[in-house]
């Protein structure tokens, strides 16, 4: 996958992100988006964890489950996932197991919670730990902000 392949599908995700702001009440603007080699969308989810009751059904985690039941395979190793928010620990596991290429996002996590805060002697013996591109986006921080301003 190219670099030109992947603005490309940032443009997609961006773009289908609007269309799920008017769900971003209740749940955390978490979305998330996994995209295959030719640049087809194979999954794409929201946070559920309000919904569902369930902390452990943030947007990724959703998103993978589904992609691997589409695909019909064990890994995802041609995959990439795009998420509004850095990945948490909890999803960055999911991640890794299930071999994802490269994540983007949108949104750095500032809490020490994230992907991007594996120690690197870790990640080099790793097999399958993903590229993470960060692409900072102001309408998402936004999102964010306006999200956790209401609930006060
Ligand atoms: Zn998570």
């Amino acid at each position: 996958m190219g670099a030109q392949d992947s603005l490309e599908i940032q443009k997609l995700f961006l773009s289908n992100l609007i269309s799920q702001k008017p769900y971003f009440k209740q749940e955390l603007p978490s979305y998330s988006e996994i995209y295959n080699l030719d640049g087809k969308r194979i999954s794409h989810s929201l946070n559920l964890v309000e919904t569902t009751k369930n902390p452990l059904q943030h947007s990724e985690n959703i998103a993978i489950t589904q992609a691997l039941e589409r695909t019909k395979s064990k890994y995802l190793e041609n995959c990439i996932l795009l998420s509004t928010l850095e990945p948490c620990t909890m999803c960055m596991g999911s991640i890794l197991k299930a071999r994802i290429a490269k994540v983007i996002y949108f949104l750095q996590n500032d809490k020490g919670d994230g992907i991007s805060y594996s120690p690197i002697e870790w990640i080099y013996q790793l097999n399958h730990f993903p590229i993470l591109e960060y692409v900072e986006n102001k309408e998402i921080f936004s999102d964010w902000k306006t999200f956790f301003m209401d609930k006060r």
